[in-house]
């Protein structure tokens, strides 16, 4: 690290400004020698300190260009307004051939000199929670911005415009090609249908970045799974009094409820489950006739998640055929539907692309401290196939997402694209410069 450190002396005066970006990583331990010599190569290259500077200068075009996209509706499964915007900014920044899916993502590629591999996606997601006809229009007060959406994801769709802008414009070329993606259907009952049929159409993807989220200390490299369960427990139903001895829809629930309730999971890896909402009945002095009921499971770990999902199934038939034994009926039925998929996943701490990201966030926040977490986001397909992934923050700070009352600050806001500007630079290599850290999946 010595020598690594002797480098950092001589880094470009121009990157001073916002000073020593050359310090290594240290809290996670430091990053591998490949590691730090791509890095301290990139960073030694004027062209980088270049559009380093470029990227800060564009700060506030670049919240321009958040706020606009917050202000076009993107709805769960009716993103092509937003998408057809993006897609028209990808081609004036520089991606003329960049096109809209089947699916509805849209992706522009950027070729690099290395014959098409490694090739690594960039990208963030259009989608919103937030149904239609909510409004969107933009508002600040008290120093912050308000708006539906306007962190997740509009900063990490400006923050990829803003990364793309600046590396186009300094001309970077690459080794491996780099894709810039904004995807559909990430959030909720989306279900991740826009990574699915980007890795579903492109078998050759070797790692893959989402930028979603705000901070970038924090780096999401495992992928929390989810598996979401809508269940309709449904009898014969009647008067309270009158009908007394059939089994309640109500009942078999709240015997489902109770056993759920006392399942064990792991907390390494991190296994939850819940019963979300519950609904039924149709009056005080009736034998209910439907409840329904939402049940939400998420692991960090596959085979966690299906090991709870197996046992949490099997608790809400046994507690049906409990209910009608009470009343010596076979009234009582369960349908249970999947409501929700997400695969789980994890990126060893040791591979490059979390090395990368960990040395491109300790240099620019000039500090060794990376929060690694799970989330679901994304990078959860990429991760669930083995694909190198992060998702990393689009910069700025933020809160209440989900919410109507979403809040966003672009304190530092720029860190956001120079992170990913070095990341992506680190994996895909440079030309001239460095190798890509990222390495070409065997076989594919
Ligand atoms: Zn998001």
């Amino acid at each position: 690290m010595k020598a690594a450190l002797a480098r950092s002396l001589i880094v470009p005066a121009l990157l001073l400004m916002a000073g020593p970006l050359a310090k290594p990583a240290t809290a996670q331990g430091s990053s591998t020698p490949a590691i730090e010599s791509a890095f301290q190569a990139i960073l030694a290259s004027p062209k980088v300190s270049k559009t380093l500077e470029d990227i800060k200068a564009d700060d506030a075009r670049t919240l321009a260009e958040q706020k606009r996209i917050t202000e076009i509706p993107a709805p769960p499964f009716k993103e092509k307004v937003r998408a057809e915007y993006y897609l028209k900014r990808l081609q004036e920044l520089g991606l003329k051939d960049a096109s809209i899916d089947g699916e509805g993502n849209v992706i522009g590629l950027r070729k690099g000199s290395g014959g098409g591999r490694p090739k690594l996606v960039v990208s963030a997601h259009l989608d919103t929670v937030f149904p239609e006809g909510t409004d969107v229009s933009v508002k600040e007060k008290d120093g912050a911005i308000l708006a539906p959406g306007i962190g997740d994801d509009s900063r990490g769709l400006a923050a990829l415009l803003s990364l793309l802008k600046s590396i186009h414009a300094n001309e970077l070329a690459t080794v491996g090609d780099v894709m810039f993606v904004g995807t559909v259907g990430e959030e909720e009952l989306g279900n991740l249908r826009g990574v699915k049929a980007l890795f579903r159409d492109h078998t050759d993807i070797d790692g893959f970045i989402s930028i979603d989220g705000l901070g970038i200390s924090r780096v999401v490299n495992q992928a929390t799974g989810s598996h979401r369960f809508e269940m309709i427990f449904k009898g014969p139903g009647g008067h309270s009094f009158q009908e007394f001895g059939l089994p309640s829809a109500i009942h078999a629930m709240g015997r489902a409820i109770a056993k759920i309730s006392d399942l064990q999971t792991p907390s390494d890896p991190k296994t939850t489950f819940t019963v979300g909402t519950v609904v039924g009945g149709t009056s005080v002095n009736a034998i209910a006739g439907e409840a329904r009921m939402a049940v939400d499971m998420r692991s960090n770990s596959t085979e966690e998640l299906l090991k709870l999902e197996a046992r949490l199934l099997d608790l809400v038939k046994v507690a049906v055929a409990e209910e009608n034994a009470r009343w010596k009926s076979d009234k009582m039925t369960v349908e249970i539907k999947l409501i929700g998929d997400r695969p789980a996943g994890i990126v060893a701490m040791d591979s490059p692309i979390v090395q990368a990201t960990q040395r491109a966030v300790s240099a620019i926040t000039r500090g060794p401290r990376v929060t690694f977490a799970g989330s679901s986001t994304d990078s959860n397909m990429a991760m669930s196939l083995g694909i190198p992934a992060v998702t990393i923050g689009g910069g700025g700070e933020g809160g209440n997402w989900h919410s109507r009352n979403e809040w966003y600050k672009p304190v530092d806001a720029w860190f956001g694209p120079q992170n990913a500007l070095l990341t992506v630079l680190m994996l895909a290599g440079l030309d001239g410069v460095t190798k890509p850290v990222l390495a070409v999946r065997a076989g594919k």
